[in-house]
């Protein structure tokens, strides 16, 4: 593809290095430049509407042009822009968000620590996790258990938990003293015939399993997605977390569940843990936090893993670690706003409703001859292609038959976002059901394009 010399895919060719994408072939494709949004919609620069199916990177739950975020943002940078929480100073939008996150928690929550990234949120996790494992007298306590197709971030660290090669591979990663455990992916690791109840003891068995090889006094905790996104989607089977919790209670092991994506009502409950009954110590969220209007993150901690930490840093004399930008009074006040929005206009019941629906037209799917499963909870799907049902197999190389229709989707007015072979569904929670078939229709048109294309 060409551009117009001076064109702003021309300029972004020539300066802009981009996350998550083939720097060589961007060279040749350019970018998709957006210009504005509104509701589930994006437009490009060259005035096409899209319908963002993705709701941006699993994070704009409220749409893409709301107001009331705004307005919370103006507010809060007129009358104070900046303000940091080192050396006992605070301001009012991070105390009511404290306040806020702990009082909706899942589970009983002691305090919040607030980060700008999920990466980071992660990481700080793991940092602390440490500091209390030495508090507590238990040095040899430092390694972590994460799973195949996790994402947890990008950081030396975080990213050493992310389960998945493209974030291992060249970046010598991952680092030491953390290891990964199977995927709950029942459709693609489950034997012939294994029920979900049966693949679940299995999982808990590889996990016991890797905890006694390890020895159970080294291990500090075990990260997981309620639901996983980024690895493609991956619903866990049925009683998979009650078996997981109940491994890691045996042997004194901290649970964190990382609500990046599925916090704040994707899955049809304020949070992950909630639908799938996790009982974590630790809550990470983030996206749905702010909608990503701004960044910002937090981790939530129970007593038993807050109290050690007080007490180190009283030892110490401080708690050495925070980001200048955590908890920024603009990200809190947008961030409260947005809570605020969820929960007045009972966006979470909304999702129930409307997620049912998007259920069912994309499980209607499931007879395509290119589609091998389709699964999903609450307002978050993914559609795995196929070009060969029985085998499980789509086009060589993998990730070839999904970077294909995610393309047609997009010419065809749809921004999705293949990964692997799956096709990923988190659009705004906003969404309704008329435009829930609008997107869907789409999908059905460039699965049958694919189809032409391919003569399958
Ligand atoms: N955890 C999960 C579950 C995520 O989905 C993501 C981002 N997709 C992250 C952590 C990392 O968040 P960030 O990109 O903000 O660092």
């Amino acid at each position: 593809m060409t551009h117009a010399p001076n064109s702003p895919e021309a300029r972004d060719i020539a300066h802009h290095l981009h996350a998550y994408t083939d720097a060589r072939r961007h060279q040749e494709v350019g970018p998709l430049v957006v210009e504005r949004g509104e509701g589930i919609y994006v437009h490009d620069i060259h005035g096409r509407r899209y319908i963002e199916a993705m709701a941006g990177l699993w994070s704009v739950g409220v749409g893409f042009s709301e107001e009331r975020l705004v307005e919370a943002a103006a507010r809060q940078m007129r009358q104070l822009p900046f303000y940091h929480t080192f050396g006992h100073k605070s301001h009012g939008p991070v105390i009511d968000l404290a306040e806020k996150l702990v009082s909706i928690a899942p589970v009983p929550m002691s305090k919040v620590f607030f980060t700008n990234s999920g990466s980071e949120a992660n990481d700080t996790v793991m940092k602390l996790l440490r500091y209390r494992s030495n508090a507590l007298g238990e040095p040899q306590r430092k390694k972590f258990i994460s799973r195949m197709r996790a994402y947890h971030g990008v950081t030396l660290a975080s990213a050493s938990l992310t389960g998945l090669p493209n974030n291992h591979r060249s970046f010598d990663l991952p680092i030491e003293g953390v290891h990964h455990t199977m995927s709950p992916h029942h459709w693609r690791e489950a034997m012939p015939g294994e029920s979900e109840e049966a693949f679940a003891t299995r999982c808990a068995e590889e996990l016991e399993a890797l905890i006694l090889r390890e020895g159970p006094e080294t291990i500090a905790a075990f990260f997981g997605e309620p639901v996983m996104g980024a690895g493609g989607v991956v619903i866990p089977p049925a009683t998979y977390w009650e078996k997981i919790r109940a491994v890691l209670a045996k042997y004194g092991i901290l649970l964190v569940a990382d609500e990046v994506i599925c916090g704040f009502g994707r899955t049809g409950t304020m949070w992950g843990s909630t639908t799938y009954a996790m009982k974590p110590n630790v809550v990470v969220c983030s996206k749905q936090l702010s909608s990503s209007y701004l960044p910002i993150s937090a981790l939530m901690i129970d007593e038993t893993v807050f109290e050690p930490i007080a007490d180190e840093s009283n030892r110490i004399g401080t708690l050495g670690h925070g980001f200048t930008a955590g908890g920024h009074p603009v990200a809190a006040a947008v961030a409260l706003e947005n809570l605020a929005i969820i929960e007045e206009r009972d966006l979470v019941a909304h999702v129930r409703t409307v997620g049912a629906h998007m259920q069912k037209r994309l499980r209607a799917l499931a007879d395509h001859p290119l589609v091998g499963e389709v699964r999903g909870v609450g307002l978050i799907a993914a559609v795995e292609m196929v070009t060969d049902k029985a085998a499980k197999k789509a086009l060589d190389p993998a990730g070839k038959l999904g970077a294909m229709i995610a393309g047609i989707l997009q010419e065809k007015g749809v921004v999705g976002r293949a990964m692997g072979d799956a096709l990923a569904f988190c659009p705004p929670m906003i969404i309704t059901e008329a435009q829930v078939d609008a997107m869907v229709d789409i999908l059905e048109a460039s699965l049958d394009e694919a189809r032409r294309r391919l003569a399958v």
